[in-house]
């Protein structure tokens, strides 16, 4: 890359800079996620006024803090706290209600569906790309239609209010009813990070609930997690991990390594086992793909269609640099100059997509100001998850741990790795409360069908 320096200009170049002054970049941000929001964010800081405009699009008007998505399905964490409003925290960023649904880079224009009206265009002078992943589901039967994700907030909440609606139904009907056994089993399908989190702190829920079902006993409630591999969270040790699944056993959180999902039509769960399971709530966490709008851009993808990208974050066509394009985040394959990733590649998490969005920030800046742009180097320090109220699990290094000491760790990492001061305080004092006053049990289904109530009973014209 040239530097130029006010040496080097031409004295009428100089001229025209003072009669003409450069006018502010274009600067457009696709996906206001981790990486997006956080790109933005950087972006604010570091941008002189009159230097860029940066826009940023996403349907969504937060950012959310996927980490705590099972403290959200188990009631521990209320739901508004994990995500962060783009409006309340990017004050200088021009946000767009909208869905990307092509680039068109060569021209570089981006069209973005608005809800309910006609789709807008966008031109911009520099493109980042951070539309994050989307659950990636296989074709078994009924799961597309039974199954649920752990990848919103929205989900997160359904799960939540559906686990406590149950338990409420359940206590109704009598114990040989085939619908109460229904109600009160739950699977999950998918042992990583996310499927193992989310299982454990709703059976840590159920087990909680129970206190005040006393309809209910501790063996009709039944857990089970499928995993297709030999074992369960590549992040941690196999030792941890197996004493993961221990701890789980004992909690009756039943997983079922070496075992498929063959078909889950109607609610009824059938493994490769043979082996039959009615439920209500199938939790789907077996993996991500990156976001298929990717697909209808002009940028080239990998196998997996994520898009490519060089260690400087900039996208790329083998060696050579597409100009004024940058990605970061589960979209995107940026090599992992560690040389701890999979296939070269940095693995798709928060880790990475919050270091390499404050890079990506910087480097768009120096490419502006004609300065040197740097690589995204990052070794991972390990890996925390929170199994439940006072269990979690902890792996630094070689180091690997599961009790309460790594549930402290859990909650001290993410509750200061949230962003902003605002939401760390509703989280960490939400926290406190619960320990103070016991975890907030209340479900409000009815949100479903809020018109319902009004509907049935409103006075009707002429009645
Ligand atoms: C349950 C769970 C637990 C996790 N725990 C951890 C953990 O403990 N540690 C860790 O490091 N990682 C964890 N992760 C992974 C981590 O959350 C993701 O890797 C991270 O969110 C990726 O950031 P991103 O910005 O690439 O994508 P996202 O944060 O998913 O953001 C993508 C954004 O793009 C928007 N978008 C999508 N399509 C479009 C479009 N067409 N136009 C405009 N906008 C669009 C979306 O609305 C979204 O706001 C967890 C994930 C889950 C689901």
């Amino acid at each position: 890359m040239t530097v130029e320096t006010s040496k080097s200009r031409t004295p009428k170049a100089v001229l025209k800079q003072v009669l003409e002054p450069a006018k502010p970049k274009k600067i457009l941000i696709i996906g206001g996620g981790y990486a997006g929001f956080y790109t933005a964010w950087k972006l604010e800081k570091l941008l002189k006024k009159g230097e860029a405009e940066v826009t940023l699009v996403d349907p969504l008007p937060y950012m959310t803090y996927q980490p705590f998505l099972p403290e959200v399905a188990a009631g521990s964490i209320e739901a508004r706290h994990v995500v962060v409003s783009h409006r309340q925290h990017l004050k200088k960023t021009k946000l767009v209600s909208g869905r990307m649904t092509q680039v068109t880079h060569k021209s570089k224009k981006a069209t973005i569906a608005i809800e309910g009206d006609k789709s807008i265009t966008l031109s911009y002078d520099q493109i980042i790309m951070t539309a994050g992943a989307v659950t990636r589901t296989f074709p078994i039967d009924g799961i597309a239609e039974q199954a649920i994700g752990m990848k919103t907030i929205e989900e997160a909440v359904e799960v939540r209010n559906r686990l406590f609606g149950n338990f409420e139904r359940a206590a109704a009907l009598p114990k040989s009813s085939p619908l109460r056994k229904r109600l009160l089993t739950l699977i999950v399908v998918g042992g990583g990070f996310a499927g193992i989190e989310a299982f454990a702190e709703l059976r840590s829920t159920a087990t909680a609930l129970l206190r005040y079902y006393p309809e209910i006993s501790f063996d009709e409630v039944n857990f089970h997690l499928i995993e297709a591999m030999g074992r369960i969270m590549p992040e941690v040790s196999e030792k941890t991990a197996q004493k993961v699944i221990e701890n789980l056993n004992k909690r009756a959180g039943y997983i079922h390594l070496n075992t498929q999902v063959v078909s889950a039509k109607d609610g009824k769960v059938k493994l490769s086992t043979g082996e039959v399971f009615e439920s209500d709530i199938i939790i789907w966490t077996a993996g991500v793909a990156a976001a298929p709008v990717a697909k209808n851009c002009d940028f080239p993808l990998d196998a997996r269609h994520r898009i490519l990208a060089n260690a400087k974050l900039q996208i790329v066509e083998g060696d050579k640099v597409i100009k004024n394009a940058w990605t970061a985040g589960d979209v995107s394959a940026v090599p992992d100059l560690s040389g701890g990733g999979v296939g070269g590649y940095c693995v798709p998490n928060a880790q990475h997509a919050v270091r390499q969005a404050k890079l990506l920030a910087k480097n768009v800046v120096a490419s502006i100001r004609g300065e040197e742009i740097r690589e995204y180097k990052w070794t991972t320090i390990g890996a925390v998850a929170g199994l439940g109220i006072g269990i979690g699990a902890i792996k630094v290094g070689k180091f690997g741990m599961i009790g309460f000491f790594p549930w402290l760790a859990h909650r001290g990492y993410h509750g200061l790795a949230m962003p902003t001061w605002e939401r760390k305080i509703r989280v960490i004092s939400g926290w406190v409360w619960n320990a103070v006053l016991g975890r907030d049990l209340v479900a409000i289904e009815a949100t479903k069908t809020p018109r319902l109530f009004f509907e049935t009973w409103a006075t009707k014209p002429g009645k």
